[in-house]
């Protein structure tokens, strides 16, 4: 597929960033779309870049109606657990209306194929792990339920309207390509990895761990972190497969849990330092934890994550954020 005309909606941002520079090695022609809300311009090079609002319906109707693309990749959400808590009609209004914008624009446009960024949080509180992708769907917070309801309305769309798609539920995005120049820099930072990274570059003084009376064996909260490339290549080959069939739900992650102390542990060790973490209260809408099952992704798209590896990723997020203590914006 290459030369293949591709439209990255929120590709200035981290995971989407990382998918538009895979996808220009991968010889696809990218073009992308993004808000810039919290996306980084500097974030991308060598692609076509426009500057716009899925909630401007009409202003991306047009922007389709003059473009044919193979595939639409959704990468634009509001995606912080608490803030949806706190605020969720910035939720329904960001994830939700501007889904439904971006499929009725298609539809009126005669595009028919979209590859979307979902979430584990679609599962809730798991009451069986490793998750599989039939689990039930119970979300907890206001940012699992905004992606949930967009799995439906992609299924109802699909199923009325002829729209091929595939939801791709991430587990923890991590990792970064700083040899591209490509980082992870949200303003403000909420992840742990670049949170812990952060306090070991004394960027930041206090490293507070959320929690240490779950029910898990050190106490803290387990997630199973996924390099953002090996996310990247999940969407090529879930479009690749979208040539054969027409939905796919399928959990991105790798299989293998860490708690968050086994993260700050695995800093330490990059750093050659020990690293002295807090412990605060626990982070409300937390699930103690959250490990995939991805043996269905493993065979449905003949993928399998070879980046992920722990001490991997904060090798690379250390390098980028000793180069960019301020992040894109900071001096070079
Ligand atoms: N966490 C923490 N301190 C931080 C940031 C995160 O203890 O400064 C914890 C958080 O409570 C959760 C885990 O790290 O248990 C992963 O959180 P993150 O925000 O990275 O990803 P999420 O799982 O919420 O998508």
């Amino acid at each position: 597929m290459p030369n293949t005309e591709i439209l990255v909606i929120g590709g200035a941002g981290y995971v989407g960033s990382h998918f538009v520079l895979h996808a220009l090695k991968q010889g696809f022609s990218v073009q992308v779309w993004d808000n810039l809300s919290t996306g980084h311009r500097s974030a991308l090079k060598d692609v076509r870049f426009f500057e716009g609002d899925l909630n401007d319906r009409g202003e991306f109707q047009e922007h389709l109606a003059g473009n044919r693309y193979h595939t639409i990749f959704h990468f634009a959400a509001s995606c912080l657990v608490g803030e949806s808590v706190s605020n969720p009609a910035k939720y329904y209004e960001n994830n939700v209306l501007a889904a439904f914008n971006m499929l009725e624009a298609m539809r009126r446009t005669n595009h028919d194929r979209v590859v979307f960024s979902s979430t584990c949080s679609v599962y809730g509180l798991p009451d069986k792990l490793p998750i599989r992708e039939d689990h039930a769907k119970n979300p907890i917070s206001p940012y699992g339920k905004t992606k949930l309801a967009i799995e439906w309305m992609l299924e109802d769309y699909g199923a009325a309207y002829d729209i091929r798609w595939a939801a791709l539920r991430y587990f923890n995005a991590a990792g970064c390509e700083p040899d591209d120049g490509l980082g992870e820099d949200h303003d403000p930072e909420t992840h742990l990895i670049p949170n812990v990274v952060r306090h070991a570059l004394g960027l930041d003084p206090k490293l507070v761990i959320f929690g240490n009376d779950y029910p898990t064996p050190d106490g803290t909260c387990i997630r199973d972190y996924i390099h953002v490339t090996d996310l990247a290549e999940a969407h090529v080959a879930a479009m690749r497969k979208l040539e054969e069939v027409s939905q796919i739900r399928l959990n991105l992650g790798t299989g293998r849990g860490l708690s968050n102390l086994q993260v700050v542990e695995g800093v330490s060790r990059a750093c050659g330092r020990k690293l002295g973490p807090v412990f605060g209260p626990r982070r409300p809408g937390d699930p103690p934890e959250l490990v995939a099952d991805p043996g269905e992704a493993f065979r449905t798209l003949q993928w399998h994550p070879h980046r992920s590896d722990l001490d991997r990723i904060v090798a690379e997020v250390l390098r980028w954020m000793s180069d960019h203590p301020g992040g894109y914006s900071g001096p070079p």
